[in-house]
C-alpha cells in the first residue's frame, strides 16, 4: 500500500486482516514495538515521528513477519519509503509484489484526516471520522483507550512525510511498474468503497 500519511492505508491494511483473511504488517509499528521491546523508548518515540529506522533492521523485521504470516497472502504498509528500497522490499518478500495500490486523495483532505484521527493505544487500529469507535474513546477490538498518534499532532513531521513522499513517491511507483501491476484509487471515498475498489482490482487482473 502506497500514498501519503493519511490516505487511509492502515485502516485499508487492517480490514484487509479482519475481513478478507490477509495479514497486514505495518513496517512503521513493527519499528516502533521492536524499539519498545528492546527498550529503547527514545528510538521509538523518534520513530513516532516519522524518522527513519536502519535499513538492515527494517530487513529483519519484514523476514521474520512474513515467516510468521506463514502462506497466507499479506498487505505491506510503510515500506518502501524510498526508491533505492525496492530491492530490499524484494528481498524482505522474496520476489515481486503482486500487486501496488496507490492510494490519492487532495492534501487538503490528508491533513483533516491525520488531525482528527485516533488509533488504539493497545492494538494500533485506527479511528477517523468515517470509520469511529463504538464507544467514544475506547477501541471496538481491545477496549484500551484510544490517543493521537504523536505524528499526527507534529505539523512539521507531517510536511516532512509529505515532501519525501512527493519527492520519492514517482521512482517508487516507476520501479514499481517495472515489477507488477500498479492500481490508483480514490482514496477520498469512504473505507469501504476504497477496500471494494482494491478487492475488484484483485478479483480482475
Ligand atoms: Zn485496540
Amino acid at each position: 500500500l502506497l500514498g501519503q500519511h493519511g490516505s487511509g492505508k492502515g485502516t485499508l491494511g487492517q480490514q484487509f486482516e479482519r475481513t478478507e483473511g490477509y495479514t497486514f504488517i505495518s513496517a512503521g509499528d513493527l519499528l516502533r514495538r521492536d524499539a519498545v521491546r528492546r527498550g529503547e523508548e527514545d528510538i521509538a518515540s523518534r520513530l513516532a515521528v516519522g524518522q527513519d529506522a536502519s535499513e538492515d533492521l527494517t530487513y529483519s523485521l519484514l523476514r521474520e513477519s512474513m515467516a510468521q504470516a506463514g502462506p497466507r497472502s499479506v498487505v505491506l504498509d510503510g515500506f518502501p519509503r524510498y526508491a533505492r528500497q525496492i530491492e530490499l522490499l524484494r528481498r524482505s518478500i522474496d520476489g515481486d509484489p503482486d500487486l501496488a495500490v496507490v492510494l490519492e486523495a487532495p492534501t487538503e483532505l490528508l491533513i483533516h484526516r491525520i488531525q482528527t484521527r485516533l488509533v488504539c493505544s493497545g492494538c494500533r487500529a485506527v479511528y477517523g471520522q468515517a470509520v469511529p469507535p463504538a464507544i467514544p474513546g475506547l477501541c471496538d477490538v481491545c477496549g484500551s483507550e484510544l490517543i493521537r498518534r504523536p505524528e499526527d499532532t507534529n505539523i512539521g513531521s507531517m510536511i516532512d512525510r509529505q515532501t519525501v513522499w512527493a519527492r520519492e513517491g514517482s521512482a517508487i511507483l516507476d520501479a514499481l511498474a517495472d515489477l507488477t501491476r500498479v492500481i490508483r484509487v480514490d482514496a477520498s471515498k469512504s473505507p469501504g468503497e476504497v477496500r471494494q475498489a482494491v478487492r475488484a482490482a484483485i478479483a480482475n487482473p
